[in-house]
């Protein structure tokens, strides 16, 4: 949250908008040395959390989301920001540390993003893509493309074996096949639990380290990935959503980032992008427009705000589609989006609306999260002012 405040503040300085910059103000009394300060109190706090927490529980978290991994993320993000090499390189072992757990035993762990391997593999391309190349981080410098393909390799390994145990002939794809990534024994399709996380994460290793990718004789990361896209996008509905899981029929349909279309279009924008200029690229990108448009259509949720399963993860679909295809209209209806939450009528039906899933009617179970509060919030509202530093 530092960082992305600082870059906030940045923003509105540079920015020509004259509208914007009546309201720059009110952001000087972001304090960046008080900011910093809190972020390390934080982290301080959160380290000694999880020191004790790990030593009780049963079962390790591994992923961005939930446990160390996230938490040591920051740390290496932190210790840049202050300049501190030491603590750096530190945050970074203690990272890695959980990879080689990981890799003795891959059973034990989910591969989806929430809780799984893709969710630890995400904090790895992070760190990648800020200092494996960044001119300013040259201090920092860090390859982690070893790290990260390992990890790939099994991740992709799993998702075949999981489909057929005796393994796949890759000239000749049985008409179903996709990797397959069991979430509590069930098989989904979305961003959060589904193979649409999966893949986003799987592409990003691909677009980060060609290298490797260009070497691979088999071809098997491409064929899998580009018959699991295929798959899907054969599954998208009529009207651009997607199904929380592999059936034809069924009136299980979500639309918010953990099911459904919100979380699908991250990853088919990417594969459109990568993909460009041969068919399963265009098959993507039409397919994410259509998720668009289902988003516009159906994603004003009555659960309310947040990303995983609220208002502004859903907004981001829109806001990525205008950055990906420049198309203002996406970014006026993103704007629909977050202005939703000064609509007394609709914050009226939020506060009365029964989410049997909550501890308490109309109101988020962690307010001030990232995923499922106003962490998150503010990150999209922000994100609407400048569009194309949103990620
Ligand atoms: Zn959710």
């Amino acid at each position: 949250m530092y960082i992305w405040l600082l870059n906030f503040k940045k923003n509105l300085h540079t920015s020509n908008s004259s509208d914007i910059k009546e309201k720059t103000e009110s952001v000087e009394e972001l304090n960046e040395k008080e900011l910093l300060s809190r972020a390390e109190q934080s982290f301080q706090t959160l380290h000694d959390l999880l020191k004790s927490e790990e030593k009780k529980a049963k079962k390790l978290r591994i992923s961005f989301y939930f446990g160390g991994p996230g938490l040591y993320l920051n740390g290496c993000l932190l210790s840049f920001l202050k300049k501190d090499k030491t603590a750096f390189k530190q945050n970074l072992q203690d990272l890695l540390s959980y990879k080689s757990i990981i890799l003795n035993s891959p059973d034990k762990f989910y591969k989806e993003i929430l809780y799984g391997v893709s969710g630890y593999l995400h904090c790895l391309l992070k760190l990648q893509s800020l200092f494996q190349d960044h001119p300013d981080a040259s201090d920092f410098h860090t390859d982690l493309s070893e790290h990260v393909t390992e990890l790939v390799e099994l991740i992709v390994n799993d998702g075949i074996r999981s489909y057929d145990p005796d393994g796949v002939d890759l000239k000749e794809l049985p008409h179903d096949f996709r990797l397959v990534y069991d979430f509590h024994e069930r098989e989904y399709l979305g961003g959060a639990h589904g193979l649409f996380g999966v893949l986003y994460t799987l592409l990003r290793a691909y677009q980060l380290n060609n290298d490797y990718f260009a070497k691979e004789k088999d071809g098997k990361f491409l064929i899998t990935v580009k018959a699991s896209l295929e798959l899907l996008i054969k599954y998208q509905r009529k009207n651009g959503n997607f199904p929380t899981r592999f059936v034809e029929k069924g009136h299980d349909d979500a639309v918010q980032f953990c099911h459904g279309s919100p979380g699908a279009i991250h990853c088919l924008l990417l594969a459109s992008k990568i993909f460009k200029g041969e068919d399963i690229g265009t098959k993507c990108l039409n397919a994410a427009v259509l998720a668009g448009e289902n988003i516009w259509e159906y994603g004003i949720l009555k659960k309310g705000f947040g990303l995983c399963h609220g208002i502004s993860g859903n907004g981001y679909g829109l806001l990525e589609l205008y950055k990906e295809t420049d198309d203002k209209n996406w970014l006026y209806r993103a704007y629909c989006f977050a202005l939703l939450k000064k609509d007394k009528h609709y914050t009226d039906e939020i506060a009365a609306y029964d989410f049997s899933d909550r501890f308490t009617t109309g109101i988020s179970d962690y307010p001030f999260s990232l995923m499922l509060g106003l962490s998150g919030d503010i990150c999209y509202y922000a994100d609407c002012l400048f569009p194309e530093n949103a990620r």
